[in-house]
């Protein structure tokens, strides 16, 4: 099993190789680069050791043990954000202080993908089949939630509702998709033995309160931490098996939570029992985004990020909230600091995809994703010749019309002349 994942890692490195090799060099000195807005949670505290933040307008080097900026955002000088004119190139400052260890003329895309395989590697082969270690990130209430949610002491990780709704008439409603298996409850005598986490993979939740003369108030919460999500406590479970649920004209969840004992648990983020050849399946499938070949192999399997809606790079309009959830995936099992995670979600985005212009963004924050095998097709001919099927651009009228291309390493090769 082990020597099977490895020689798949090998393969999908292999993949994240090629196009983060696109990002080329590293330029001595700062850009002045726009810095991005970055929450700072626990897991990825880390992961920012080196990097540069703006504070009070002056730049200061992060250690990542600055516990007390857990639960915050702060403005990250970013891959994203550089602002040198060359777009395939990064400024040492956008980068952070690993640039003292990258040799001059290196191609930093290279770097990425390589300590990213190694880790991945690495963390593969030490995994024994089953492996239960995992870490828990602490959902922090928005200011919506904590006006109905709450936590019973520190170390919870369960929500409970808020003492105030005790008796008041009230319901939730959640989407039918993420809430797919809630039929199983009915099945079972008991749910002492039932992983919860089955019934529902929750990403939001409204919530109606009666208030009597005033009417009603209506309110939408959200209840996933990126890609966790939530789902219903045992307890609530058991609650529902009781009274029930009902569809809405928009055919949505509604469950009656009047009686719902406000002392129990009502929703948890469930600590993940992942192995890591899960977390390499999920990495690949979310930044390949569905192309043709990979989703076939692996999305098929129903481990829980592949449920409802498939978590794919291609749907995140904002970059830095891409980077953020593919940050949190890598560092769930291995650590790998935030610059290498942020290369490869900047080699994974295009000017524009309407226009067909498959160039790296422009300097600063711009651009969109890409499917990955869009990309392969489009950037430079000799990458794609170097992707597996060969033949392909040689007999698409595509690869003569889009001309607004990358340069590639492996150009050389295929023009078989000189670096201009
Ligand atoms: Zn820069």
């Amino acid at each position: 099993m082990n020597q099977q994942a490895v020689h798949e890692e090998d393969a999908l490195a292999h993949l994240r190789q090629l196009i983060a090799q696109y990002v080329q060099a590293l330029h001595p000195g700062d850009c002045g680069g726009q810095p991005i807005d970055f929450p700072v949670m626990e897991s990825l505290l880390k992961t920012l050791r080196g990097k540069y933040h703006v504070v009070n307008g002056k730049l200061e080097v992060l250690n990542g043990d600055e516990k007390h900026l857990i639960g915050q955002r702060i403005k990250l000088r970013s891959v994203l954000g550089c602002r040198h004119p060359d777009p395939s190139g990064i400024c040492a400052v956008c980068y952070g202080r690993l640039s003292y260890s990258v040799p001059r003329g290196t191609n930093i895309g290279h770097i990425s993908a390589v300590s990213m395989g190694d880790k991945i590697t690495s963390s593969v082969l030490s995994t024994k089949h089953l492996d239960s270690t995992s870490r828990v990130e602490k959902f922090i209430l928005g200011k919506t939630e904590a006006k109905y949610l709450r936590y019973r002491d520190q170390d919870e990780q369960d929500l409970y509702l808020k003492r105030e709704l005790k008796g008041k008439s009230k319901r939730i409603v959640v989407f039918r998709n993420e809430v797919q298996s809630l039929v199983d409850i009915l099945m079972l005598s008991s749910l002492d033995d039932y992983p919860v986490g089955n019934a529902s993979n929750l990403t939001m939740m409204q919530v109606i309160v009666d208030e009597g003369d005033e009417g009603q108030t209506s309110e939408l919460l959200r209840v996933s931490l990126y890609n966790r999500k939530s789902s219903f406590s045992k307890e609530l479970l058991e609650h529902i098996a009781n009274v029930g649920w009902s569809h809405d004209a928009k055919d949505n969840v509604v469950i009656d939570i009047t009686t719902f004992d406000v002392s129990k648990p009502f929703l948890s983020l469930p600590f993940k029992h992942v192995n890591m050849y899960e977390v390499m399946k999920r990495i690949q499938s979310f930044l390949h985004s569905g192309s043709d070949t990979e989703t076939k192999r692996l999305g098929e399997r129903g481990d829980d990020s592949n449920r409802g809606r498939k978590n794919f790079l291609k749907n995140y309009k904002d970059p830095v909230e891409a980077l953020v959830v593919f940050a949190t995936m890598l560092n769930e099992k291995v650590s790998i600091n935030l610059v290498h995670c942020e290369v490869l979600v900047y080699a994974m985005m295009v000017r524009s995809a309407t226009q067909r212009d498959y160039r790296l963004p422009i300097p600063g924050i711009s651009g969109v994703f890409e499917k990955y095998n869009t990309l392969m097709m489009n950037r430079s001919l000799a990458d794609a010749m170097a992707f597996e099927k060969q033949d392909r651009p040689l007999i698409n009228p595509g690869s003569f019309i889009y001309t607004k291309r990358n340069d590639h390493p492996y150009d050389l090769v295929m023009l078989g002349g000189r670096l201009t």
